[in-house]
């Protein structure tokens, strides 16, 4: 393990390690990219690509000790390839945190080309069909809407700001950048997940979509993802007491799901899902992450890849 003291930067830990079989070609080669909700989940297996495909990660999350967790077993491997990844605390709702969030990998790195706007929540009981409209809560409401539509949109503005400012520093056409944002199958379709979550989710396809015709101009391609069901443990905690127990509602709880859990969430979802066969799982939709960051998407703006194995398109309804 070699780790650079130059990459150490108070706002976070750096670590730059090395592992055994460096995909080739790295598709992310020179690109400094911030993923928020990164410590787990979808979030952490994109942490994990975008660094073996060589791009600088910085780590953005509420949950620090996950975040710094991840960013230190990434120093663990060994030959060939190093890894440059480190942790930010940011909580994505608040405007000074994700402003800092940006600015401090600017400084840190000279530029930021991919903002991976990952974080979000599902809310409280909220498995799809697991709340009535007509037991609509506005604080739940308030609250989902806050992480990810309001953390969404600050995701976008900041980072649109740095990299238009990058811009500007080197010459017209020259700057560019990607904003992703992880939106939802049920961002796309009705019954797919709760009330404030739906709303939540179709939003961001929304913000995805304004924000790309606004920032083609800057070079800057705003796109975004939207996944079916993956067993983590925002999925897991959701549906816990409806999967494993006698149907009866708790309070969410923040536990991560045992892998005897995760087999059977994912058994679940096979059994839900149009598509017999895979299972999907975190790295997939790292995987569209990778394609929308790197160059080979390079006219792909505006766009929301839906990655659910035909779901939305079928008359299937998980609700
Ligand atoms: P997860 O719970 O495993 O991970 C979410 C991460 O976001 C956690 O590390 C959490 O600490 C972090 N987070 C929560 N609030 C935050 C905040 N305010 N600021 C910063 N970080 C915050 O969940 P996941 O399944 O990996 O979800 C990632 C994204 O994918 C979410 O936007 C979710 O809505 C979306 N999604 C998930 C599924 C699924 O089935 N798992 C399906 C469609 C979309």
């Amino acid at each position: 393990v070699e780790v650079m003291p130059e990459q150490i930067h108070p706002a976070g830990i750096s670590v730059v390690a090395r592992e055994t079989s460096p995909p080739s070609p790295r598709r992310l080669e020179g690109k400094v990219a911030i993923v928020t909700g990164g410590a787990r989940g979808i979030g952490e297996a994109t942490v994990k690509l975008f660094a073996r495909h060589g791009a600088k990660v910085v780590i953005a999350d509420v949950d620090d000790s996950a975040g710094t967790r991840l960013a230190e077993s990434m120093q663990g491997s060994t030959h060939h390839q190093y890894y440059c990844v480190s942790f930010v605390h940011c909580d994505v709702s608040v405007e000074e945190e994700m402003a800092h969030l940006v600015d401090s990998t600017v400084s840190r790195h000279g530029r930021l080309d991919v903002l991976f706007n990952n974080a979000g929540v599902l809310g409280n009981q909220s498995r799809p069909g697991g709340k009535s409209i007509l037991h609509f809560d506005p604080d739940e409401f308030d609250r989902v809407m806050r992480v990810n539509v309001r953390g969404t949109a600050l995701g976008i503005k900041h980072a649109a700001r740095a990299m238009i400012h990058r811009s500007a520093g080197a010459g017209a056409g020259s700057g560019g950048g990607c904003i992703i944002s992880t939106a939802s199958v049920a961002g796309v379709s009705g019954g797919m997940g709760p009330h404030a979550y739906t709303a939540s989710k179709h939003a961001i396809v929304g913000l995805t979509k304004n924000a790309a015709c606004e920032l083609g101009k800057y070079g800057i391609r705003v796109n975004c993802i939207s996944p079916f069901g993956v067993a983590t443990s925002m999925l897991v905690n959701a549906w816990r007491p409806h999967v494993y127990d006698d149907g009866e509602e708790e309070e969410e709880e923040e536990e991560e799901p045992t892998e005897e859990e995760v087999e059977k969430m994912e058994e679940f979802v096979r059994s839900l899902a149009n598509l017999k066969g895979p299972t999907l799982r975190t790295k997939d939709i790292a995987e569209a992450a990778l394609y929308l960051a790197s160059d080979e998407s390079k006219y792909v703006s505006g766009h929301n890849l839906v990655v659910d194995g035909g779901v939305t398109t079928s008359r299937n309804c998980v609700g």
